[in-house]
């Protein structure tokens, strides 16, 4: 009895105590799996974005709120819900003739778990659908609708014209899935080139979940299409992802200033985009290195003693880890030339014969950045020295 009163006693104090402590001593530490990337330099922003999600409304295996807390597990900044049109294998046991269904049920969801739980409101949701065709066109997504039923007919090009009059964003998806493309090679059909011709199309999936094609990287950048990456997630996020290896979902970095649907929209059209895959950015010069020059930063140190043998911090602010090559003319005592930083971390460079002490300045090649097939980013950063 005395036992279990002083348990009692204990409980009630730890449920007193606890929400002090939990918020006076402890700052919460970013999940490893929050695609939290740091503002850039120029003043905009790098926004989280998954434009390609299944639930049971199509042949995802979950209801849309599963959608909805991963994305803010994520620290997803923007989720669209892009069911198959023509593809329903539920749709016997959860029939649904509005189309728009599984984006109200997840929005619904999301009011709900800001209004009872206090969640806070940092998710924008875009409507959006897959018309599902084989080649020719092969899958393509539109997002940004006002009414997805409008886009269920039977010719897949007044399918797309449909998207465009409710001024989508529409991309093609996967285009180099086995399914369609035996090879694995991806090459525009005379009917995506039309589509092209006729800016009905505006964007391509160079990373669809764990693929990434550099067919679809080169033809986007030839025909001035936004460079994407998507989970196209149907089960968990922690199935399809080792999080507890330090995975993270293929997502799209939309660069702009402000967090709105017509900003995100906007950026999109004008190509601002990085897709992030497996640790890697990829994406055109500009949007890469706008991200990778606001995410690395040097950090001056200390001479080592009687020396001129310099002390550097090399800082990865990006919630992926970064690899780079040393190209520059400085050679390192304590690494070698090929540099690995963990996520929102850094490594420490001892920089051989430095004479300047007003700052110094490494060039680097990213070995994990992309900025056409097989060709990375090449970047200068600069350190000023400690005041
Ligand atoms: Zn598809
Ligand atoms: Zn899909």
């Amino acid at each position: 009895m005395k036992n279990l009163l002083a348990l009692a006693v204990s409980v009630f104090a730890l449920a007193i105590a606890a929400p002090s402590i939990g918020h006076e001593n402890h700052a919460p530490k970013p999940a490893p799996r929050a695609l939290d990337f740091p503002a850039l330099k120029d003043g905009r922003s790098a926004f989280a974005v998954d434009l390609h999600t299944h639930s049971v409304f199509s042949d995802g295996h979950v209801w849309p709120s599963i959608r909805v807390e991963e994305a803010q597990r994520d620290a997803l900044d923007v989720l669209a819900v892009t069911e198959h049109l023509e593809y329903q294998p539920h749709a016997a046991d959860i029939p649904h003739p509005d189309r728009n269904r599984s984006f109200v049920v997840a929005q619904e969801e999301y009011r709900r778990r800001i209004e009872r739980n206090g969640a806070p409101d940092n998710l924008v949701i875009i409507n959006g659908a897959e018309i599902t065709r084989q080649l020719p066109y092969g899958h393509i997504n539109a997002t940004f609708l006002t009414d997805a039923n409008a886009l269920l007919t039977p010719d897949a090009e007044a399918a797309i014209a449909a998207a465009n009059a409710q001024k989508a964003f529409v991309f093609f998806n996967h285009q180099a899935w086995p399914a369609q493309r035996p090879s694995g090679v991806a090459e525009l059909t005379p009917e995506q080139k039309s589509l092209i011709a006729r800016k009905q199309i505006h964007g391509a999936e160079v990373v669809n979940g764990d693929t990434f094609s550099e067919d679809v990287f080169q033809f986007s950048i030839d025909n001035n299409l936004t460079i994407l990456g998507t989970s196209d997630i149907h089960g968990l996020i922690d199935w399809d992802y080792n999080l507890a290896q330090g995975e993270q979902r293929s997502i799209t970095l939309v660069l702009t200033k402000d967090f709105t649907a017509d900003a995100i929209k906007a950026a999109l059209f004008a190509g601002d985009t990085v897709a992030v895959f497996r640790d890697q950015l990829v994406g055109l010069e500009r949007n890469v290195k706008a991200v990778a020059e606001s995410t690395l930063r040097l950090e001056i140190g200390d001479y080592q003693r009687n020396s001129t043998v310099l002390n550097v911090t090399l800082h990865n602010d990006a919630p992926i880890d970064a690899l780079l090559r040393n190209i520059g003319g400085a050679g390192l005592q304590n690494q070698s030339d090929v540099l690995a930083i963990p996520a929102h971390g850094s490594i420490n460079l001892q920089v051989r014969n430095v004479a300047a002490p007003e700052g110094f300045t490494m060039e680097l090649d990213m070995l994990s950045a992309w900025i056409a097939p097989r060709k990375n980013l090449r970047l200068t950063l600069f350190g000023a020295p400690a005041k």
